[in-house]
């Protein structure tokens, strides 16, 4: 089977994870610290502001609590969102507000997000779809002139920039995930940062159980203490990466460039068979300014073809999927709106594989498969 997405995980990640059995300090530490402060320049922003979490969905949830949003607030998403985005809002009581999306690029316009504020609206949730900045810079100025925070789910975008701006980094919050299906894989794990070095101090306390200070042996005999002591400001979780995950981020963090040139290449290879084909439209181009971490890449079908397309290709043993399913249809939300772009966008969209190991023969055994199966509806 062709899978759809894959990490690479070989020699090195491995040598650095015997590192850490060795040291014999597998929890939270030095490693994390440093994955931290390497993430923090690769995004180009101080490492006070860069914090690493558990997962990407903690990220979410996390954000919304450093929003304070609650009860009473609206919390204005693309319907083509992640699901523990809508999860983050809905879990504080606060309303998650479905906005709709560009039909070719699947990421919000800055009008989209403007029709969807109300009076209400405490906060702004966009991701970058396939890895594409999208209109963040317009929707951050947006955002900015009403006082509304703007959370980047930047998990498709770990090498994304817009302007020469990290994705992430262009609204007040950004959040990454590290889980086995992205870019940059760490088993589980994610990055949280805030423009505010305030809120990474808060979200610090709020992923190790609200502890006021964590002192060792000395510390403690400084203050008069005993090292076991402790004060906490809030009845929080643990939701902290590890050593072990932070070695193997720190290996992958030093291979991105490469993993993202190797998916450029895929991309650019699915466009050029691809591209003016009957039946088949290819995303637009790149808009001047932005570079793409090519997290996915998408095609648009006639929808009445798009299920048998993608039950061929599975067929001839190609993964294929559509993410993200529209949030605004899930019952659990309850929401009734219509929004037309995104209906024809998750009903024509299929996502193809891509990720750094396949090759030239995999891409041209794809797209050989997709154009017969099209020609042949
Ligand atoms: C994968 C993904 C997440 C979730 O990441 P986890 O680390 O698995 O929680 C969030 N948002 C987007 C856009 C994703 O693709």
């Amino acid at each position: 089977m062709i899978n759809i997405f894959q990490p690479s995980l070989g020699a090195e990640e491995v040598a650095a994870v015997a590192e850490v059995f060795e040291s014999n300090w597998v929890g939270k530490g030095e490693r994390t610290a440093k994955f931290e402060a390497a993430f923090a320049e690769h995004l180009g922003v101080g490492q006070d502001r860069v914090m690493t979490v558990n997962s990407c969905t903690e990220g979410l949830f996390l954000s919304m609590q450093l929003a304070e949003v609650g009860p009473g607030d609206d919390v204005v998403l693309p319907t083509v969102s992640f699901v523990g985005a809508g999860n983050a809002v809905a879990s504080r009581g606060a309303r998650p507000v479905f906005c709709d999306v560009d039909p070719r690029t699947l990421n919000p316009t800055a009008a989209d997000v403007e029709a969807a504020l109300t009076p209400v609206t405490k906060a702004v949730i966009v991701l970058h779809y396939g890895g594409r900045a999208g209109e963040v810079a317009e929707i951050a100025r947006l955002c900015r002139e009403r006082g509304i925070l703007l959370v980047e789910d930047a998990a498709c975008a770990p090498a994304s920039r817009v302007e020469g701006q990290a994705c992430g980094t262009v609204g007040d919050i950004g959040v990454w995930s590290f889980d086995g299906a992205k870019i940059l894989v760490t088993g589980d794990g994610g990055v949280l940062t805030a423009r505010d070095p305030g809120l990474v101090e808060r979200g610090r306390k709020l992923t190790y159980f609200g502890l006021e200070q964590v002192s060792g042996f000395s510390q403690a005999r400084q203050a008069g203490t005993r090292w076991w002591e402790f004060q906490i400001s809030s009845f929080s979780r643990r939701s902290v990466m590890n050593d072990v995950q932070s070695a193997i981020g720190l290996v992958q963090l030093g291979k991105l460039g490469g993993f993202v040139r190797r998916r450029q290449e895929i991309a650019d290879r699915y466009d050029r068979r691809l591209r003016g084909t009957a039946g088949i439209t290819t995303p637009p181009p790149l808009p001047g300014g932005q570079t793409s971490s090519h997290y996915m890449y998408w095609i648009q079908l006639d929808p009445a073809q798009r299920d048998q397309v993608a039950a061929d290709l599975y067929a001839a043993g190609i993964y294929t999927t559509f993410r993200y399913a529209a949030l605004h249809a899930v019952d659990a939300y309850d929401w009734d709106g219509w929004l037309p772009n995104a209906e024809h966008a998750v009903a024509a969209t299929l996502c193809l594989p891509l990720h750094q190991a396949l090759a030239d023969d995999d891409v041209d055994f794809v797209a050989d498969t997709l154009l017969e199966s099209v020609n042949a509806r």
